[in-house]
Protein backbone atom coordinates (compact mmCIF):
# COMPACT_ATOMS: atom_id res chain seq x y z
CA UNK A 1 0.00 0.00 0.00
CA UNK A 2 1.41 3.43 -1.20
CA UNK A 3 1.55 5.38 2.31
CA UNK A 4 -0.60 8.56 2.20
CA UNK A 5 1.85 11.01 2.48
CA UNK A 6 3.55 9.38 -1.01
CA UNK A 7 0.24 10.78 -2.81
CA UNK A 8 -0.31 13.67 -0.51
CA UNK A 9 2.90 15.82 0.82
CA UNK A 10 1.33 19.06 2.25
CA UNK A 11 5.05 20.69 2.40
CA UNK A 12 5.41 20.28 -1.15
CA UNK A 13 2.36 22.24 -2.06
CA UNK A 14 2.70 25.29 -3.63
CA UNK A 15 -0.94 26.66 -2.30
CA UNK A 16 -2.42 25.02 0.65
CA UNK A 17 -5.15 25.04 2.43
CA UNK A 18 -5.27 24.13 6.10
CA UNK A 19 -9.13 23.90 7.70
CA UNK A 20 -9.71 24.17 11.58
CA UNK A 21 -13.13 23.10 12.51
CA UNK A 22 -14.36 24.56 15.72
CA UNK A 23 -13.47 22.14 18.61
CA UNK A 24 -10.33 22.66 17.75
CA UNK A 25 -9.92 26.31 17.92
CA UNK A 26 -12.87 26.45 20.91
CA UNK A 27 -12.51 24.79 24.17
CA UNK A 28 -15.69 23.49 25.80
CA UNK A 29 -15.81 26.36 28.16
CA UNK A 30 -16.01 28.51 24.73
CA UNK A 31 -12.54 30.10 25.07
CA UNK A 32 -9.89 29.70 22.61
CA UNK A 33 -7.56 27.35 22.81
CA UNK A 34 -4.70 29.49 22.00
CA UNK A 35 -1.39 27.40 23.18
CA UNK A 36 -2.61 24.70 20.86
CA UNK A 37 -3.75 27.51 18.14
CA UNK A 38 -0.03 29.09 18.51
CA UNK A 39 1.58 25.38 17.96
CA UNK A 40 -0.72 25.52 14.55
CA UNK A 41 0.60 28.93 13.46
CA UNK A 42 3.83 28.06 13.88
CA UNK A 43 3.35 25.57 12.16
CA UNK A 44 1.90 27.29 9.37
CA UNK A 45 4.45 30.31 9.94
CA UNK A 46 7.35 27.86 9.29
CA UNK A 47 5.85 26.85 6.22
CA UNK A 48 4.92 30.33 5.04
CA UNK A 49 8.76 31.62 5.22
CA UNK A 50 9.61 28.69 3.58
CA UNK A 51 7.84 29.67 0.77
CA UNK A 52 4.53 27.85 0.47
CA UNK A 53 1.25 29.96 0.26
CA UNK A 54 -1.36 29.19 3.09
CA UNK A 55 -4.88 30.28 3.28
CA UNK A 56 -6.58 29.14 6.53
CA UNK A 57 -10.11 28.47 6.57
CA UNK A 58 -11.53 28.62 10.46
CA UNK A 59 -14.43 27.46 11.97
CA UNK A 60 -15.04 28.75 15.54
CA UNK A 61 -16.82 32.34 15.23
CA UNK A 62 -19.87 30.62 16.38
CA UNK A 63 -18.68 28.66 19.31
CA UNK A 64 -16.93 32.01 20.75
CA UNK A 65 -19.63 34.57 19.94
CA UNK A 66 -22.53 32.19 22.17
CA UNK A 67 -20.28 32.33 25.23
CA UNK A 68 -19.45 36.13 25.31
CA UNK A 69 -23.36 36.53 24.17
CA UNK A 70 -24.25 33.67 27.04
CA UNK A 71 -26.30 31.93 23.87
CA UNK A 72 -27.56 28.47 24.86
CA UNK A 73 -26.33 25.37 22.51
CA UNK A 74 -23.07 27.05 21.73
CA UNK A 75 -25.25 29.40 19.50
CA UNK A 76 -26.68 27.14 17.35
CA UNK A 77 -30.34 26.93 18.78
CA UNK A 78 -31.57 29.30 15.48
CA UNK A 79 -30.55 30.93 13.12
CA UNK A 80 -30.45 34.06 14.40
CA UNK A 81 -28.44 32.78 17.48
CA UNK A 82 -25.94 32.09 15.00
CA UNK A 83 -25.71 34.95 13.32
CA UNK A 84 -25.40 37.00 16.41
CA UNK A 85 -23.18 34.62 17.77
CA UNK A 86 -20.31 34.67 14.55
CA UNK A 87 -20.84 38.60 14.21
CA UNK A 88 -19.43 38.61 18.00
CA UNK A 89 -17.15 35.18 17.75
CA UNK A 90 -15.20 36.81 14.11
CA UNK A 91 -13.96 39.76 15.60
CA UNK A 92 -12.11 37.57 18.63
CA UNK A 93 -10.82 35.10 15.77
CA UNK A 94 -9.57 38.01 13.75
CA UNK A 95 -8.26 39.49 16.67
CA UNK A 96 -6.42 35.67 17.99
CA UNK A 97 -4.88 35.58 14.04
CA UNK A 98 -3.83 38.76 13.88
CA UNK A 99 -1.61 38.46 17.08
CA UNK A 100 -0.31 35.00 16.44
CA UNK A 101 0.92 35.76 13.16
CA UNK A 102 1.88 38.75 13.69
CA UNK A 103 4.40 37.08 16.31
CA UNK A 104 6.49 35.16 13.58
CA UNK A 105 6.22 38.30 11.11
CA UNK A 106 3.39 37.45 9.14
CA UNK A 107 0.15 39.55 8.35
CA UNK A 108 -3.14 37.66 8.96
CA UNK A 109 -5.97 38.99 5.95
CA UNK A 110 -9.70 38.09 6.65
CA UNK A 111 -12.00 37.03 3.85
CA UNK A 112 -15.77 36.13 4.97
CA UNK A 113 -17.24 34.39 2.32
CA UNK A 114 -20.77 33.28 1.07
CA UNK A 115 -22.13 30.91 -0.58
CA UNK A 116 -23.07 33.37 -3.44
CA UNK A 117 -19.97 34.13 -3.55
CA UNK A 118 -18.29 31.11 -5.12
CA UNK A 119 -21.45 29.89 -6.84
CA UNK A 120 -21.78 33.38 -8.96
CA UNK A 121 -19.05 32.97 -11.74
CA UNK A 122 -17.98 36.63 -11.89
CA UNK A 123 -17.87 36.96 -7.80
CA UNK A 124 -16.19 33.53 -7.92
CA UNK A 125 -13.55 35.03 -10.28
CA UNK A 126 -13.36 38.00 -8.00
CA UNK A 127 -12.99 35.85 -4.90
CA UNK A 128 -9.78 33.80 -6.51
CA UNK A 129 -8.07 37.27 -7.55
CA UNK A 130 -8.26 38.67 -4.28
CA UNK A 131 -7.28 35.39 -2.18
CA UNK A 132 -4.18 35.09 -4.97
CA UNK A 133 -2.88 38.78 -4.63
CA UNK A 134 -3.18 38.37 -0.88
CA UNK A 135 -1.05 35.18 -0.37
CA UNK A 136 1.05 36.33 -3.40
CA UNK A 137 1.76 39.60 -0.96
CA UNK A 138 3.07 37.41 1.96
CA UNK A 139 -0.34 37.45 4.05
CA UNK A 140 -2.43 34.64 5.32
CA UNK A 141 -6.29 35.09 4.64
CA UNK A 142 -8.89 33.58 7.72
CA UNK A 143 -11.41 32.49 5.64
CA UNK A 144 -14.88 31.87 7.29
CA UNK A 145 -18.49 31.72 6.18
CA UNK A 146 -20.20 35.05 6.46
CA UNK A 147 -22.49 33.70 8.98
CA UNK A 148 -23.47 37.02 10.03
CA UNK A 149 -25.69 37.77 6.77
CA UNK A 150 -26.10 34.04 5.37
CA UNK A 151 -29.34 32.47 5.18
CA UNK A 152 -30.37 28.62 6.13
CA UNK A 153 -30.67 28.03 2.47
CA UNK A 154 -27.69 29.50 1.18
CA UNK A 155 -25.18 28.81 3.34
CA UNK A 156 -22.31 26.71 3.73
CA UNK A 157 -23.03 25.69 6.99
CA UNK A 158 -20.35 23.66 7.21
CA UNK A 159 -16.42 24.77 6.81
CA UNK A 160 -15.79 21.64 5.35
CA UNK A 161 -17.03 21.86 2.29
CA UNK A 162 -16.25 25.86 2.08
CA UNK A 163 -12.22 24.61 2.46
CA UNK A 164 -12.77 22.53 -0.29
CA UNK A 165 -14.61 25.57 -2.46
CA UNK A 166 -11.84 27.40 -1.61
CA UNK A 167 -8.71 25.08 -2.70
CA UNK A 168 -10.33 24.38 -5.36
CA UNK A 169 -11.12 28.54 -6.70
CA UNK A 170 -7.21 29.27 -5.53
CA UNK A 171 -6.02 26.64 -7.08
CA UNK A 172 -4.49 24.92 -4.16
CA UNK A 173 -2.17 22.13 -4.46
CA UNK A 174 -3.98 20.31 -1.13
CA UNK A 175 -6.85 20.97 0.87
CA UNK A 176 -5.97 19.73 4.97
CA UNK A 177 -9.15 19.16 6.87
CA UNK A 178 -7.84 19.05 10.73
CA UNK A 179 -10.36 17.17 12.39
CA UNK A 180 -11.30 15.91 16.13
CA UNK A 181 -10.49 12.31 14.91
CA UNK A 182 -7.40 10.69 12.63
CA UNK A 183 -9.23 10.31 9.32
CA UNK A 184 -12.21 7.85 7.85
CA UNK A 185 -12.80 4.68 9.95
CA UNK A 186 -14.01 1.83 8.36
CA UNK A 187 -16.85 2.43 11.51
CA UNK A 188 -17.27 4.63 14.32
CA UNK A 189 -13.90 4.49 16.15
CA UNK A 190 -15.65 5.82 19.60
CA UNK A 191 -18.04 2.29 19.46
CA UNK A 192 -16.51 0.11 17.34
CA UNK A 193 -13.10 -1.19 18.36
CA UNK A 194 -12.27 -3.14 15.25
CA UNK A 195 -12.99 0.43 13.42
CA UNK A 196 -9.58 0.94 11.45
CA UNK A 197 -8.52 4.02 9.71
CA UNK A 198 -8.61 4.28 6.01
CA UNK A 199 -5.17 5.68 4.80
CA UNK A 200 -6.16 6.33 1.06
CA UNK A 201 -9.67 6.50 -0.73
CA UNK A 202 -8.70 6.26 -4.27
CA UNK A 203 -12.40 6.96 -4.88
CA UNK A 204 -15.51 8.05 -3.61
CA UNK A 205 -17.56 4.82 -3.66
CA UNK A 206 -20.83 4.06 -2.20
CA UNK A 207 -19.50 1.52 0.55
CA UNK A 208 -17.19 4.40 1.84
CA UNK A 209 -20.22 6.80 1.94
CA UNK A 210 -21.34 4.21 3.72
CA UNK A 211 -18.70 4.44 6.00
CA UNK A 212 -18.96 8.43 7.13
CA UNK A 213 -22.60 7.70 7.91
CA UNK A 214 -22.64 9.91 11.30
CA UNK A 215 -18.86 9.18 12.47
CA UNK A 216 -17.04 12.44 13.84
CA UNK A 217 -19.46 15.05 14.80
CA UNK A 218 -17.84 16.88 17.69
CA UNK A 219 -20.79 18.76 18.63
CA UNK A 220 -19.75 22.12 18.50
CA UNK A 221 -19.28 22.38 14.67
CA UNK A 222 -21.60 21.11 12.00
CA UNK A 223 -19.13 19.42 10.17
CA UNK A 224 -18.60 15.34 10.31
CA UNK A 225 -17.35 12.92 7.87
CA UNK A 226 -20.22 13.55 5.69
CA UNK A 227 -19.52 17.03 5.11
CA UNK A 228 -15.55 16.27 5.17
CA UNK A 229 -16.14 13.66 2.11
CA UNK A 230 -18.63 15.75 -0.10
CA UNK A 231 -16.05 18.32 0.26
CA UNK A 232 -13.54 15.38 -0.60
CA UNK A 233 -15.45 15.33 -3.99
CA UNK A 234 -15.43 19.29 -4.58
CA UNK A 235 -11.61 19.30 -4.34
CA UNK A 236 -11.21 15.87 -6.14
CA UNK A 237 -13.24 17.73 -8.79
CA UNK A 238 -10.73 20.64 -8.64
CA UNK A 239 -7.76 18.90 -9.13
CA UNK A 240 -6.50 19.59 -5.36
CA UNK A 241 -5.86 16.77 -3.24
CA UNK A 242 -7.31 16.29 0.24
CA UNK A 243 -6.52 14.99 4.04
CA UNK A 244 -8.23 14.66 6.82
CA UNK A 245 -5.96 14.92 9.96
CA UNK A 246 -6.12 14.65 13.42
CA UNK A 247 -5.90 18.19 15.00
CA UNK A 248 -6.11 17.04 18.22
CA UNK A 249 -1.93 16.69 18.99
CA UNK A 250 0.61 19.00 19.02
CA UNK A 251 1.93 20.23 15.71
CA UNK A 252 -0.62 18.63 13.21
CA UNK A 253 0.80 18.91 9.57
CA UNK A 254 4.53 17.70 11.29
CA UNK A 255 2.93 14.41 12.08
CA UNK A 256 1.38 13.89 9.75
CA UNK A 257 4.64 13.90 7.49
CA UNK A 258 6.30 12.48 10.03
CA UNK A 259 3.36 9.51 11.51
CA UNK A 260 1.59 9.10 8.08
CA UNK A 261 -1.27 8.95 9.70
CA UNK A 262 -4.49 10.25 8.18
CA UNK A 263 -6.72 10.17 4.82
CA UNK A 264 -5.78 11.19 2.17
CA UNK A 265 -7.93 11.38 -1.15
CA UNK A 266 -5.50 12.05 -3.54
CA UNK A 267 -6.60 14.32 -6.93
CA UNK A 268 -7.15 12.62 -9.88
CA UNK A 269 -4.42 12.59 -12.08
CA UNK A 270 -6.60 15.21 -15.52
CA UNK A 271 -8.01 17.98 -13.64
CA UNK A 272 -10.48 19.79 -16.04
CA UNK A 273 -9.73 23.40 -16.91
CA UNK A 274 -10.32 25.71 -14.14
CA UNK A 275 -14.29 27.28 -15.79
CA UNK A 276 -15.08 23.08 -15.79
CA UNK A 277 -13.35 23.31 -12.11
CA UNK A 278 -15.78 25.90 -11.14
CA UNK A 279 -18.62 23.76 -12.60
CA UNK A 280 -18.27 20.54 -11.39
CA UNK A 281 -17.51 22.02 -7.50
CA UNK A 282 -20.78 23.95 -7.94
CA UNK A 283 -23.68 22.80 -4.71
CA UNK A 284 -26.62 23.85 -6.28
CA UNK A 285 -28.11 23.27 -9.47
CA UNK A 286 -31.44 24.42 -11.00
CA UNK A 287 -32.22 21.28 -12.64
CA UNK A 288 -31.82 18.15 -14.25
CA UNK A 289 -31.53 16.74 -17.83
CA UNK A 290 -32.22 12.63 -18.13
CA UNK A 291 -30.42 11.01 -21.40
CA UNK A 292 -30.24 7.75 -22.79
CA UNK A 293 -27.60 5.12 -23.04
CA UNK A 294 -26.60 6.16 -26.58
CA UNK A 295 -26.11 9.67 -25.15
CA UNK A 296 -24.45 9.25 -21.98
CA UNK A 297 -22.00 6.92 -23.98
CA UNK A 298 -21.47 10.09 -26.67
CA UNK A 299 -20.62 13.03 -23.36
CA UNK A 300 -18.10 9.83 -22.25
CA UNK A 301 -15.89 10.43 -25.14
CA UNK A 302 -16.34 14.40 -25.13
CA UNK A 303 -19.39 15.13 -27.57
CA UNK A 304 -22.20 17.50 -26.03
CA UNK A 305 -25.76 16.88 -25.37
CA UNK A 306 -28.08 16.90 -28.58
CA UNK A 307 -31.80 16.88 -28.13
CA UNK A 308 -32.10 13.41 -29.63
CA UNK A 309 -30.04 11.52 -26.73
CA UNK A 310 -32.54 13.72 -23.87
CA UNK A 311 -35.37 11.75 -22.31
CA UNK A 312 -36.77 14.14 -19.97
CA UNK A 313 -36.29 17.28 -18.03
CA UNK A 314 -36.71 17.86 -14.29
CA UNK A 315 -36.44 21.57 -12.20
CA UNK A 316 -36.75 24.96 -13.24
CA UNK A 317 -33.70 26.25 -15.40
CA UNK A 318 -32.96 29.59 -17.43
CA UNK A 319 -30.93 29.20 -20.07
CA UNK A 320 -27.32 29.49 -19.06
CA UNK A 321 -27.95 27.98 -15.64
CA UNK A 322 -26.27 24.88 -14.03
CA UNK A 323 -27.79 21.38 -14.55
CA UNK A 324 -27.11 18.03 -13.94
CA UNK A 325 -27.32 15.31 -16.40
CA UNK A 326 -28.42 12.12 -15.34
CA UNK A 327 -28.47 8.60 -17.09
CA UNK A 328 -30.93 6.30 -16.88
CA UNK A 329 -29.88 4.52 -14.28
CA UNK A 330 -30.27 7.78 -11.67
CA UNK A 331 -26.22 8.46 -11.71
CA UNK A 332 -25.43 12.16 -12.55
CA UNK A 333 -22.68 11.51 -15.25
CA UNK A 334 -22.21 15.35 -15.93
CA UNK A 335 -23.19 18.53 -15.28
CA UNK A 336 -23.35 21.93 -17.31
CA UNK A 337 -24.76 24.72 -18.53
CA UNK A 338 -28.16 24.52 -20.61
CA UNK A 339 -28.59 25.99 -23.71
CA UNK A 340 -32.62 25.97 -23.34
CA UNK A 341 -34.88 26.97 -20.74
CA UNK A 342 -37.42 24.24 -18.87
CA UNK A 343 -39.97 24.36 -21.19
CA UNK A 344 -38.28 24.35 -24.57
CA UNK A 345 -35.60 21.80 -23.34
CA UNK A 346 -39.11 19.27 -22.61
CA UNK A 347 -40.57 19.98 -26.14
CA UNK A 348 -36.86 19.11 -27.82
CA UNK A 349 -36.21 15.94 -26.02
CA UNK A 350 -35.96 12.98 -28.86
CA UNK A 351 -36.08 15.78 -31.65
CA UNK A 352 -33.44 16.21 -33.96
CA UNK A 353 -31.17 19.19 -33.68
CA UNK A 354 -32.06 20.09 -37.06
CA UNK A 355 -35.70 19.84 -35.80
CA UNK A 356 -35.49 22.70 -33.45
CA UNK A 357 -35.91 25.47 -35.60
CA UNK A 358 -39.68 24.32 -36.69
CA UNK A 359 -40.07 23.38 -32.79
CA UNK A 360 -39.28 26.47 -31.18
CA UNK A 361 -39.31 28.80 -34.12
CA UNK A 362 -35.51 30.19 -33.47
CA UNK A 363 -32.55 27.84 -33.07
CA UNK A 364 -29.75 29.69 -31.34
CA UNK A 365 -28.01 26.30 -30.36
CA UNK A 366 -27.85 22.60 -31.67
CA UNK A 367 -26.79 21.55 -28.48
CA UNK A 368 -28.84 21.26 -25.36
CA UNK A 369 -25.66 20.88 -23.56
CA UNK A 370 -22.44 21.99 -25.60
CA UNK A 371 -19.30 20.29 -24.35
CA UNK A 372 -17.22 23.68 -23.77
CA UNK A 373 -19.71 23.88 -21.23
CA UNK A 374 -19.65 20.56 -19.55
CA UNK A 375 -17.96 18.81 -16.98
CA UNK A 376 -18.15 14.83 -16.66
CA UNK A 377 -18.43 13.59 -13.37
N1 LIG B 1 -18.71 29.08 10.21
C1 LIG B 1 -18.94 28.45 11.48
C2 LIG B 1 -18.22 29.20 12.60
O1 LIG B 1 -17.34 29.96 12.39
C3 LIG B 1 -18.46 27.02 11.52
C4 LIG B 1 -19.00 26.08 10.50
C5 LIG B 1 -18.55 24.64 10.81
O2 LIG B 1 -18.83 24.19 11.91
O3 LIG B 1 -17.91 24.02 9.97
O4 LIG B 1 -18.50 29.02 13.75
Amino acid sequence: MVAPVELFSPAKCHRLVVKLGSSLIVAPDGTVRRQWLEGLVAELAARRSAGQQILVVSSGAIALGARRLRLPKGGRASLEDAQASAAVGQIELAQVYTELFAAHGIQAAQLLLTLQDLEDRRRYLNVRATAGRLVEAGAVPIINENDTVTTAEIRFGDNDRLAARVGQAVEAGGVILLSDIDGLFTGDPKSDPDAELIPVVPQLTPEIEAMAGGVGASGMGSGGMVSKLQAARIAASGGCHMAIISGKVDKPLSRFENEKIGTVFPAPESAPVSRKRWLAGRLKVAGTLIIDDGAAAALAQGRSLLPAGMKAVAGHFERGDVVDIVNMQGKVVARGLVSYQTEEAARLCGRKSHEIEAILGYSPRAAIVHRDDMVIL
